[in-house]
């Protein structure tokens, strides 16, 4: 049966040593605002922050820890104070990685709230009174109007779901170093993120080099979009190979730890940027050598806008573009096997979780 309005519904982290066995959850969301939107959730995708988050990598939580930041459902409640005409009760949305900012200050005003000194995260992270923020592995979630994004009709729910978090993440650099034709772009580290990364930015026109330790993943970076493949790993000489050639490298591994901060300047552009979307364990370091970035900038890019999310999905829906996903109906069961299997890095290329409805009602 389910508790929504007064509670809601979810599968969540009730114990940090057993975190890989979520349970079934009942808890209170915030109380409802007047620019708040409640969404009845369809279907979730499942992002490598949620596996950090669920065991504890980024600090300790309030427990229960409901992760979840790609959400697709269906408007149900829309607050007296929203102001946007294009979302309405029984609209399909969606939401990203991030539920709230200020919307004031100079960085939500310029298309920046994702760097918002109030920023809070879909999960995981504390509003001003206190709540700890909780995702979409649960029957809805309450969300500050600017961040629900409506869905282009001819995008299927499950495969809009990892645009909102992975899918800007990726796209975010690509629009903000203005990739396109003539560009040449590295996308490092083929997985969740880095495949869309390939689509992506093939999609906008650039030359795309796949950059990954082995060749595991060649075959699939080249049905994806990539013209190039770079196997780090088994191609001794690949610093030399490819001296002087990126104009752009979206490093998309979920670690920096093995990557070739050595290398890498090399096989960049003079005026070329290295930009991480990678947000490792919180002890984690990278060690540079001031004179192996001639040239080079090295930057940390974190999630995007809701402007630029609209502007992904403008182009998914346009050119008609399918990331590579494999769905799982969402249950205890099955989110602990996805848990497992994220772990041992066994997924081409995105889970989604689906059949809320099943679960839920
Ligand atoms: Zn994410
Ligand atoms: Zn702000």
């Amino acid at each position: 049966m389910l508790h929504y309005p007064e509670q809601f519904d979810g599968i969540g982290i009730v114990d940090q040593a057993d975190w890989t066995n979520p349970k079934r959850v009942v808890y209170k969301p915030r109380p409802f605002g007047a620019q708040d939107i409640d969404i009845k959730i369809e279907c979730c995708g499942v992002c490598g922050s949620d596996i950090h988050t669920a065991a504890g990598n980024w600090g300790d939580l309030p427990k229960p820890v409901v992760v979840g930041h790609e959400i697709i459902g269906t408007v149900v409640r829309k607050g007296a104070g929203c102001t946007s005409d294009d979302i309405k009760v029984g609209d399909r949305v969606g939401v990203g990685a991030q539920c709230f900012s200020c919307l004031k200050c100079h960085r939500c005003q310029n298309n920046n709230e994702s760097y918002c000194a109030k920023c809070v995260t879909t999960y995981g992270q504390f509003f001003d009174d206190g709540y700890c923020s909780k995702g979409g592995y649960a029957s809805h979630i309450r969300v500050q109007e600017h961040f629900v994004i409506p869905i282009p009709e001819n995008i299927p729910s499950e495969y809009a779901g990892p645009l909102l978090c992975g899918g800007n993440t990726v796209f975010s650099p690509l629009l903000r170093n203005n990739v396109g034709p003539g560009k040449k772009v590295g996308i490092l580290g083929i997985g969740g993120i880095g495949h869309m990364g390939l689509i992506f930015a093939k999609a906008l026109g650039a030359e795309v080099y796949a950059i990954s330790r082995s060749s595991a993943k060649k075959e699939d970076a080249f049905k994806l979009g990539a013209d190039h493949f770079i196997a780090t790993k088994e191609e001794p000489d690949w610093a030399e190979k490819y001296y002087d050639t990126l104009d752009l490298v979206v490093v998309c591994a979920g670690s920096l730890k093995d990557v070739d901060f050595e290398h890498l300047p090399h096989i960049m552009q003079v005026g070329g940027r290295i930009v991480s979307i990678s947000v490792p364990e919180q002890s984690e370091q990278i060690v540079l050598k001031p004179f192996g970035l001639l040239g080079v900038s090295i930057e940390n890019s974190h999630l995007g806008s809701i402007e630029e999310i609209k502007q992904l999905l403008k182009l998914v829906s346009e050119k008609n573009l399918r990331i590579w996903i494999e769905k799982y109906p969402i249950n205890e069961a099955n989110i602990h096997t996805i848990f497992e299997r994220m772990l041992k890095g066994d997924v081409r290329y995105r889970f989604v979780l689906t059949d809320y409805e099943k679960e839920f009602n």
